[in-house]
């Protein structure tokens, strides 16, 4: 299997420029070509280039492949596109529709731990993608076809808070049409995109996984990036903010705690511990874990003292100063705060200033500089099947 993965790792590279550069930038471009399309020599030529710079990206990949330890690439950069395999398997394509009924459930994250994986999911609109490959290359639609199905594009494009052509935000519209080019439901594909945090017990998980995941017609595509223990804290916490009413302290400050709790200690079932809660304390007589009394959820003080700094930090940008269960804080109290509950003490913090204080804290929350991994599986079986769909439209 990982003779396979590196295989198609590759042909996934060779794939990308051609499907990718044209992305969004050049996507823009084509609406204009609907009527004017461009001269032949133009169309030709952007081809032409496309092709040269395959060939130029394959040489990198395989150099890359050839020292991989001594890759530079930013955490942004693709490294482990893993996933797209070759076309051309369509004659399978019967068997595919058959599978997809029972894959349905292949992609199973019940056994990783609580808060380790995160969901996002944009639309992508093959009518764009068929028209820029079509009118603006000039590619014949069996070939565009299978450029589509290669098509592997980057987590940025797929996560972005803005996705630019031809991804877009799913609609919960019953005739939602593609914003860009008025293209009904039948041409959007939906992509979601799981983000999968490292760690031991995660990474168990995923493995297990992974080796259930149909792989052969790139059902899925795998990716691998470098990240800070910090930045993937706070990409963590930007998700969770997205995900919360901060209209509704009752509700939202239980909810960023329980996330929070979850993900710093996923042995704990805190769902339990939260159901039915309408107070969350903090309790001296506990050195760690939490206690329920009644309607009362007691926390260590080390857990509660982390809990009001989260909803701190993920309030704070939302309102003045930051929320939490001990009212509304600025930084001088949260830091008083904390320093009086021996929060500061109990971490060695010993900074006057306030911001340095924070600093500190926040290096002890997230990890700070040490080396993290995230894992990405990007659900391309709608789009494979859109794309088929699309085609034989256009074909009959
Ligand atoms: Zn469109």
């Amino acid at each position: 299997m990982a003779a396979n993965r590196s295989k198609s790792r590759s042909a996934a590279k060779k794939a990308k420029p051609a499907a990718a550069k044209p992305g969004p930038a050049a996507a823009k471009k084509s609406a204009p070509a609907k009527k004017a399309r461009p001269a032949p020599g133009r169309a030709a030529k952007a081809a032409t280039d496309s092709k040269a710079k395959a060939g130029a990206s394959k040489k990198k990949a395989d150099v890359s492949k050839a020292k991989p330890g001594t890759s530079k690439a930013k955490p942004g950069d693709s490294k482990a596109k893993a996933g797209t395999s070759k076309a051309g398997a369509s004659k399978r394509g019967a068997a595919t529709k058959a599978k997809a009924g029972r894959a349905a459930d292949v992609l199973d994250f019940g056994g990783f731990p609580a808060g380790s994986v995160t969901r996002h999911e944009v639309t992508l609109c093959l009518a764009c993608i068929f028209k820029l490959f079509t009118n603006q290359l000039g590619l014949a639609p069996r070939t565009a076809y299978n450029e589509i199905r290669r098509y592997t594009p980057t987590v940025e494009e797929l996560t972005s808070r803005a996705p630019a052509r031809p991804f877009f935000k799913p609609s919960s519209e019953k005739d939602a049409r593609c914003p860009y080019c008025e293209a009904p439901k039948r041409w959007h594909a939906s992509l979601p995109v799981y983000r999968i945090e490292g760690g031991k017990a995660a990474d168990a998980a995923r493995r297990t996984l992974l080796k259930k995941l149909p792989v052969g017609e790139g059902e899925f595509q795998l990716q691998e990036e470098k990240r800070t223990a910090r930045q993937v804290f706070f990409e963590w916490l930007e998700r969770l903010g997205q995900t919360l009413d901060f209209e509704e302290d009752a509700a939202w400050m239980p909810e960023a705690a329980r996330a929070f709790l979850e993900r710093r200690e996923p042995k704990t079932d805190w769902a339990a511990a939260f159901e039915g809660a309408r107070q969350v304390r903090r309790s001296h007589r506990l050195d760690a874990g939490c206690e329920r009394e009644g309607a009362r959820l007691f926390l260590a003080p080390a857990l509660y003292n982390e809990v009001l700094l989260v909803q701190y930090l993920v309030s704070r940008s939302h309102r003045h100063g930051g929320r939490t269960f001990e009212g509304r804080l600025t930084l001088p109290d949260l830091v008083g705060r904390l320093r009086h509950g021996g929060h500061l003490a109990a971490h060695g913090i010993t900074e006057r200033d306030r911001f340095d204080v924070l600093e500190q804290l926040v290096e002890h929350l997230t990890g700070g500089d040490a080396p993290a991994r995230l894992y990405f599986i990007i659900d391309r079986r709608q789009l494979l099947e859109r794309a088929r769909n699309a085609y034989e439209r256009q074909t009959t």
